[in-house]
Formats: C-alpha cells, sequence, structure tokens
C-alpha cells in the first residue's frame, strides 16, 4: 500500500490533524488529576425529616431540614450531615470528584478514537512484503518495488 495519490496524502493529512487535536485534548483532560486537592465522592442533597418529639413542629408538617453528603461505600450508603457552614466546601469537593469522573470517561472515548486514528494511518503507511522473489534470500532480492 503506502501512501501514493494526492487524496491518500490529504487523507492521511486529515489523520494527522486528527491525532495532533485528540493528543491535545488528551492534555487538557490530565489536568484536572494533576490537582491534590481533596475530592469526595457522594452527593449533595437536602433531607427533610421527623425528629419524632411529641410536640415539635416536625409534627405538624414542619420538617427539620439538614445538608447531607451520601456515598456509598462496600454496597452501604453513608450519610453525613454538614456542618453548617461547610457547605460550599463539600460541594466544591464533589464537584471535583464529578469532573475527575467525567475526565476519566471522557479519556476513554479519546483514547478509543486515537487508537482507530493510529491504525488507520499505520495501514495507510504500510507497505506489504512482496509475495514475489525467493523466500529467505537475504533480502535484497525479496521483489523491492523502488
Ligand atoms: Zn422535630
Amino acid at each position: 500500500m503506502g501512501i501514493q495519490t494526492k487524496g491518500d496524502r490529504q487523507k492521511f493529512s486529515r489523520l494527522r490533524q486528527s491525532l495532533v487535536r485528540l493528543a491535545g485534548e488528551v492534555g487538557e483532560l490530565i489536568e484536572s488529576f494533576l490537582s491534590h486537592q481533596p475530592v469526595v465522592k457522594g452527593s449533595v442533597y437536602e433531607l427533610k425529616r421527623k425528629c419524632g418529639k411529641p410536640g415539635c413542629k416536625c409534627a405538624q408538617g414542619e420538617l427539620h431540614a439538614r445538608m447531607v453528603v451520601s456515598a456509598s461505600e462496600k454496597g452501604r450508603t453513608i450519610l453525613q450531615v454538614i456542618p453548617h457552614g461547610f457547605l460550599v466546601e463539600v460541594e466544591r469537593k464533589v464537584r471535583r470528584y464529578q469532573e475527575l469522573r467525567r475526565a476519566r470517561a471522557k479519556l476513554v472515548e479519546i483514547h478509543r478514537q486515537m487508537l482507530r486514528v493510529m491504525d488507520e494511518m499505520e495501514g495507510m503507511r504500510r507497505e506489504d512484503l512482496s509475495g514475489k522473489g525467493k523466500r529467505r534470500s537475504g533480502g535484497h532480492e525479496a521483489g523491492w518495488s523502488l
């Protein structure tokens, strides 16, 4: 095969641009992994509940609301009340974790694309050995079409 026609060269050029672009995206995506900032694998939401004390306002339907962060660990759901004043910080850590997961999923997809492009480029460049000529005859007789 090899890259011979003008069309081949244009196609190869497009593939090369794709590969460089994808590699650039990889460079951007790993940035979130370079940080040492803490992350929390969980989700933040408002939990409303009754405390159970008779005569409390919650008995009349005015439930107690607390912000909590929940996480699934070893199949169990862990619920932790977020102390007042810590909501923003916890949400930030949760967002960082989600960002890592998003970046990771995107990296998997980009690597798939890169492999497709690289395989295609390799295929275009590959010159198969000709079946002509004697086999195992020392190489220089093996039918180069130069
Ligand atoms: Zn109550």
